[in-house]
């Protein structure tokens, strides 16, 4: 078995696409003790700044002295602990939808919600670019999976006319390597024509776009009638961990009846609920770090016009600028690194081949100078290549 995996790594390292961990010695911020040395932090996806904020590991502290550390079971056992109801209650409040339902990871609840509600054997269709956890539900369920277009309603309706049995369709609502919206009331308007359920995960736009934070679909004004199915994460604006399904109440009761991702494996613990009930409270109360991270997004792309660069096609604090090649990636990576700032190169296959990228996320624990260091350090290592 060595043999096989060491010849495996070896064309990994000299396709430029070996990945390796780096150790972090401080909490998410603006800066980041990364490997030994005090880097500006460009690659969070803690969009609100909320991940360090002590007010969280505040109520995370209170709430291990009255919960404990571990969930102990499974929720359909006895791992349902108070603050988890609590959060859900909070959650379907938040999304304006009838229930909410509490998931340990993203991953889980976008395998649980596909898998579940797709049949065997039936069509289920994603964009292109979606988040490798959806593509991967389809996996699971067996299911007829198909990849349309990016963030093309015409070409989803050309496989949706073609499908026999009812679809399931699936979306990024920001897609998180390019940054973009999803046109999700044209993608809501073909499935109502097609009688096909559509699936939006939110895990970048819940706490960043729309009213109070409330996500993409909130921005679009679109409801649990266009959009049954909604997913949204909790370790990137949130500043904790876990996902949750947001739908009417039928939906979530199926769920917790069928979907073995959040049957079969324990409860977050109760503290990280505890946490994230505060993070929500201050997500729809402090408006300020949405309009402080908007206008954060405005001048760094003022600054890369202003450089004559290629603008990334993104409103969204995720600016990808691509590179092309994966080593010509990492090598720009590494002399931003070398020069004090911190972006990561995004390879295949997280993104198609050719399309490396650097991707640059802004928080709202950004200063305005940041982004201006930022912008002089890419002048200094010169243009990319294409975008
Ligand atoms: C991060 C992410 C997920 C996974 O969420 P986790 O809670 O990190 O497992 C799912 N979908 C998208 C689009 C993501 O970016």
């Amino acid at each position: 078995m060595n043999a096989r995996l060491r010849a495996f790594l070896r064309r990994q390292r000299e396709a430029g696409l070996y990945r390796s961990r780096r150790v972090v010695d401080s909490p998410q911020g603006r800066e980041i003790t990364i490997d030994g040395r005090r880097l500006l932090n460009f690659c969070s996806n803690d969009y609100l700044g909320l991940a360090a904020d002590p007010r969280l590991a505040a109520a995370a502290r209170g709430a291990l002295d009255t919960w404990g550390t571990g969930a102990g079971a499974a929720h359909l056992v006895n791992g349902h602990f108070r603050p988890h109801h609590e959060l859900e209650e909070a959650l379907a409040a938040f999304t304006g939808r009838q229930r909410a339902l509490l998931f340990s990871t993203g991953y889980m609840a976008n395998l649980a919600v596909i898998a579940a509600l797709a049949e065997r054997g039936s069509p289920v269709l994603e964009d292109r670019l979606n988040h490798a956890s959806l593509l991967d539900g389809g996996l699971l369920a067996g299911a007829r999976l198909r990849r349309y277009p990016h963030a093309d309603p015409a070409g989803l309706e050309r496989l949706l006319e073609r499908a026999d049995g009812p679809a399931l369709v699936a979306t990024d609502g920001v897609f998180s390597m390019d940054g973009d919206l999803a046109p999700l009331p044209e993608l809501a308007e073909v499935c109502a024509r097609h009688d096909a359920v559509l699936v939006a995960d939110d895990a970048h736009g819940i706490g960043v776009l729309g009213a109070g934070g409330a996500g993409s679909l909130a921005h679009f004004g679109l409801d649990a009638q266009r959009v049954p199915v909604l997913v949204g994460t909790l370790g990137k604006a949130l500043g904790t961990a876990g996902a949750f399904v947001a739908g009417d109440e039928d939906l979530v009761e199926y769920l917790v009846q069928r979907a073995r991702p959040y049957i079969y494996t324990t409860a977050q613990p109760p503290a990280i609920a505890a946490a994230t009930l505060e993070s929500l409270a201050i997500a729809r109360e402090e408006d300020w770090r949405r309009e402080h991270l908007d206008g954060l997004v405005a001048r760094f792309r003022r600054g890369l016009a202003s450089l004559g660069w290629p603008l990334p096609a993104s409103g969204s604090p995720i600016q990808p600028l691509r590179v092309g090649g994966s080593g010509a990636a990492v090598t720009l990576s590494r002399e931003l690194e070398r020069r004090g700032c911190l972006v990561t190169a995004i390879r295949p296959p997280t993104v198609p081949r050719g399309t490396a990228r650097l991707r640059v996320t802004l928080t709202a624990a950004h200063r305005e100078t940041d982004v201006d260091v930022l912008l002089e350090t890419l002048a200094s290592v010169g243009p990319v290549a294409e975008n």
